[in-house]
């Protein structure tokens, strides 16, 4: 098994005994863009010395620096279905917990749909509970047709991800026909015995058919993949570990690791206490795993959601998060209930700003919000994206794209304080890049955007 759980604990104990010299010959090899290997993960997992972190979060914000510049990529999560037959014990969905379950119809979910468009969102993560009954691999393909095929004026999803449970190569190709963009699943936890009793008696509860999803998913060629683990179900370092070595098998196998990692931490939910968790991850070691995973993996995107406050956003854009959702409701049906004064959400979220709002405070951070899902419409997936990002030649396709992104955002969706503080940052944007045969595309994309011209992305 991939996931090597006796050296992944003896990798820690012996970090424990890592000297000053030894924690900083990894920063200096981190400094120096050296690959880092799981004995040098280990001992940043374990160092706590404050001025060591500090040069951590130094570099790890010099590496998002040089990587992904001052681009953060919006999305919104769209629930459409929380039947499900599992145990999960965190879980406010698990089938133990009653309560009247849902799942949207075609008109209710283009319904949701129009609603994000109208927030200007043009990336969706669907996601759904784990019921092949009431929620089968049909019925999601059938919501991918009436996402894909929902516009409101120029509003239009250019990306659906999709979030479902661990199956078949049959059903991923399924799903990869139908044009998904990123496969999203979560391992919850790469510590076995932990998993197996977090999940109880459920059909999610293998482990192994679980752990290799995304096998599967790269045989049907699905080859964006989206990892994540739940923090605080077991130890955060071992898990930090757990993702390496599941990415390295994956670029072993199929020569691209994980598109993106998510990073959420365990909310309290119906039929739950955080009392039973012993390995809740406070804000310190939260901080530091996201910028030890920056320093680790440089070229996989870091997401964050909305369960996160809006400081410790914020905070991490800084070193390391490279996507945010903005404006997310977790129910189902929920954001046609929200804009009818109820709220539904599936656990408790913690900033709950408006998409506008979210774009006012990246800007005036001096961050260019992005609407762009260029790379998967022109077929820049997998090893073909690590390759151009690698080259360190994304920058060229990026920030065009974000710029002509937020341009449409402005014109579509922006009120007069957006407007003014958008098109302020796109002019000393362009100002700023050197290629001119790019900065005559931006320019020349900004007036044909103002003419009403919408297809334009590189
Ligand atoms: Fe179901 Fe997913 Fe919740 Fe588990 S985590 S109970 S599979 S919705
Ligand atoms: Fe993402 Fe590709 Fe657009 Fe860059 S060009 S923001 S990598 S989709």
């Amino acid at each position: 098994m991939f996931i090597n759980h006796e050296l992944i604990n003896q990798l820690l104990k012996e970090a424990k005994f890592a000297t000053t010299k030894d924690i900083n010959d990894v920063l200096d090899k981190a400094n120096k863009r050296e690959k880092l290997d799981y004995k040098d993960i280990a001992i940043l997992l374990e160092m706590e010395d404050k001025s060591q972190l500090d040069r951590l979060f130094k570099i790890a914000g010099e590496i998002k620096n040089e990587i992904y510049g001052n681009r953060v990529v919006l999305f919104a999560p769209l629930y459409v279905s929380n039947y499900c037959v599992n145990e999960c014990a965190y879980c406010g969905y698990k089938c133990s917990n009653k309560f009247n379950r849902k799942k949207l119809t075609m008109d209710e979910v283009r319904k949701e749909v129009k609603i994000l468009e109208k927030m200007g969102h043009k990336r969706l993560a669907l996601e759904a509970g784990e019921d092949p009954h009431n929620c089968s691999i049909d019925y999601i393909l059938e919501c991918l047709d009436a996402i894909y095929s929902t516009s409101n004026d120029n509003g239009s999803i250019r990306r659906a991800n999709v979030n479902i449970a661990a199956t078949t190569v049959e059903n991923y190709k399924k799903l990869k026909e139908k044009g998904i963009g990123t496969y999203i699943l979560f391992q919850e936890t790469y510590h076995k015995p932990t998993y197996i009793r977090q999940h109880g008696n459920s059909i999610k509860n293998d482990y192994y058919y679980h752990l290799t999803a995304f096998d599967r998913a790269m045989e049907a060629g699905v080859d964006d993949v989206g990892a994540g683990v739940l923090f605080g179900l077991a130890n955060p370092k071992f898990e930090v570990l757990g993702l390496m070595m599941h990415n390295a098998h994956l670029e072993e196998n199929f020569g691209v690791g994980f598109h993106t990692i998510s990073f959420p931490r365990l909310k309290p939910a119906e039929g739950m206490t955080l009392e039973d968790y012993p390995h809740l991850v406070d804000d310190f070691m939260f901080k530091k795993i996201v910028a030890i995973t920056r320093l680790a993996v440089p070229f996989t995107g870091i997401i964050m959601s909305t369960r996160e406050s809006g400081e410790m956003r914020r905070e991490l854009l800084k070193y390391g998060v490279s996507q945010v959702s903005a404006g997310s409701n977790t129910g189902v049906g929920g954001y046609k209930e929200e804009e009818e004064g109820r709220n539904v959400d599936q656990f408790k979220l913690e900033d709950h700003r408006t998409p506008i709002q979210i774009l006012k405070e990246l800007i005036s951070d001096g961050y260019i919000p992005s609407y762009c899902t260029a790379c998967y419409r022109m077929g820049r997936t997998g090893d073909r994206f690590m390759s151009l990002a690698k080259s360190g030649q994304i920058h060229n396709v990026c920030t065009p794209n974000a710029l002509t992104t937020l341009k449409e955002f402005l014109l579509d969706y922006g009120d007069e304080e957006l407007i003014a503080m958008g098109d302020e940052l796109i002019a000393k944007e362009i100002a700023k890049i050197e290629r001119v045969d790019i900065k005559d595309i931006v320019s020349n994309n900004m007036v044909a955007l103002s003419k009403g011209e919408r297809d334009l992305y590189l």
